[in-house]
């Protein structure tokens, strides 16, 4: 079970891009990649972000660590009982807390330099904070290397050497190198063979209870995330609209998107007759998101109150929390409680 002190606490974030037109290159608006997204993140545990492609996931992900600067909100990362406000750190200051927070990349080839040995690779991060002699880097490497099942001769090799399992073992074994405490995995298996999947992620919970890591988990794949996750976080046009530890959201979910996202999941069961709720119509621009709840063009259950007023996101049970004016009311009588929907309807 998850510890519950607080590692990381992400308070209104927001990440826009602007859209800028004409010879002057005029901002004529922004595109609202991350808005106003809040969560904490408990010490030890692995939290799940799931959504669509574009809701989001990875630009928040980035914005945490500063590989993309947010536009607001808040960041503090805890460490030996002191708040640190990420967002308002500079230099030296800023790459001494860079140090504890690290990420695993989605595509192990395009995030490793097909120029650079293995050894460099991984020493690379090592050097840079300090451990200038290249006989303990070595060591060092080796070390990791066969932390992450891979030959500690390995390190004389090119990345083009080694297949797709192997390299993203490569690009944990650098996220690894300065004993962070918080890893965020960008999508770490959605670029590799289904065989393998199962052997990195084996790998990231061995290292999680060995290392004593805390994981951010950015997927769109729920069954990984059903079997890696302490805490499910789910996304929607740049923003989290239901979070609630993992058996909890798959068996008792309250947001209508929750409830489409899980039943698209594939059951191996050629007699299983599932529900299957196709979501209406394309995902909205979050340059120019709807008014109100910003799921209800596609939402089953859209009342007026939808189209007209945003519902705040609140914990509707303990640890439970989402973003829907009816989560109390489907969480007594259920999604589908026929007088529900008639009232829904009027
Ligand atoms: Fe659907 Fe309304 Fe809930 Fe939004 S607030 S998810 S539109 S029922």
């Amino acid at each position: 079970m998850a510890q519950q002190q607080a590692l990381l606490e992400v308070k209104n974030l927001k990440t826009y891009f602007p859209i800028r037109r004409g010879i002057f290159r005029k901002v004529v608006g922004h595109v609202k990649a991350v808005n106003g997204v809040s969560f904490v993140l408990h010490k030890g545990e692995t939290l799940g972000l799931v959504g669509e492609s574009g809701c989001g996931k990875t630009t928040t992900a980035r914005s945490i660590l500063r590989l993309i600067e947010p536009t607001s909100g808040e960041v503090f990362y805890h460490r030996g009982g002191e708040a640190i406000d990420v967002l308002g750190l500079e230099g030296q200051n800023m790459k001494d807390v860079r140090k504890d927070m690290q990420i695993i990349f989605q595509d192990p080839m395009s995030s490793l330099n097909p120029r650079m040995l293995v050894s460099d690779i991984i020493g690379e991060p090592l050097y840079i904070y300090g451990m200038k002699n290249r006989r303990d880097r070595e060591a060092r490497v080796a070390e990791l290397l066969e932390a992450v099942g891979l030959r500690a001769n390995y390190m004389r090799r090119y990345p083009h050497e080694f297949s797709g399992g192997q390299r993203q073992r490569i690009g944990i074994a650098r996220a690894l190198a300065l004993r962070p405490q918080l890893v965020i995995c960008d999508e770490p298996v959605s670029a590799l063979d289904v065989s393998v999947q199962a052997q990195v992620l084996n790998l990231l919970e061995d290292l999680q209870k060995e290392f004593g890591l805390t994981y951010l988990f950015v997927a769109h794949n729920l069954s990984v995330v059903e079997h890696v996750c302490h805490r499910v976080a789910v996304m929607y046009l740049g923003k989290v609209v239901e979070l609630a530890e993992t058996d909890e959201l798959f068996n008792r979910f309250l947001h209508p998107y929750t409830e489409a996202l899980l039943s698209s999941i594939p059951v191996p069961d050629p007699d299983y007759i599932g529900k299957d709720i196709v979501l209406e119509g394309d995902v909205p621009s979050p340059a120019n998101p709807p008014s109100g709840c910003y799921f209800h063009p596609r939402c089953r259950h859209a009342s007026d109150m939808c189209r007209q007023k945003e519902p705040e996101f609140r914990e509707c049970a303990p640890g439970h929390f989402c973003a829907c004016h009816f989560s109390e009311r489907f969480m007594q009588e259920g999604l589908d409680h026929p007088a529900l929907q008639e009232e829904l309807q009027d």
